[in-house]
């Protein structure tokens, strides 16, 4: 049995803040606002995760009324949700996320976007795509940083 699930979240830029998108710092003159790290693209892959499985959402699990939450580590938050995947019996058979960014460039940090997903799930590369697109300038146009994810969930 497979199972779908897809995520989407965007998080506006701020001064003072880190950009971390799929576990990676990057540089860059200002960073993405939230409860957490705000990594927007691993809130879009957790959500396309608990959707395949039809078991809510990250505002439902990890509320950002919960100080408990506050500048939390995403990636440690995703571990969380591949445990729940786990418990329910499912392994990931693919994800796909595509980032919207205007800027930064973020070709540069793909390869380890990638990799930083891989070891958390324990899976191959090949089961794991990090994308980058912009919205010419349209859009979130520059303002904030948006994320969806795709994922094939398949039973053990
Ligand atoms: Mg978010």
């Amino acid at each position: 049995m497979i199972r779908i699930g897809h995520g989407y979240d965007v998080h506006k830029l701020g001064a003072d803040r880190r950009l971390v998108l799929c576990g990676t710092d990057i540089p860059y003159e200002k960073g993405l606002v939230g409860h957490s790290d705000a990594d927007v693209a691993v809130h879009a892959l957790m959500d396309a995760i608990l959707g395949a499985l039809a078991l809510g959402d990250i505002g439902k699990l990890f509320p950002d009324t919960d100080p408990a939450y506050k500048g939390a580590d995403s990636m440690v938050l995703l571990m969380d949700v591949i445990q729940r995947m786990t418990g329910a019996g499912y392994r990931l058979g693919n994800l796909d996320i595509t980032i919207i960014a205007e800027k930064p460039k973020l070709a540069p940090y793909i390869m380890e976007m990638r990799d930083n997903l891989a070891a958390v799930f324990g899976c191959e590369l090949s089961q794991v795509s990090v994308k980058a697109t912009t919205e010419e300038g349209l859009g979130l146009a520059g303002q904030g940083i948006g994320a969806h994810a795709n994922v094939l969930l398949m039973k053990c």
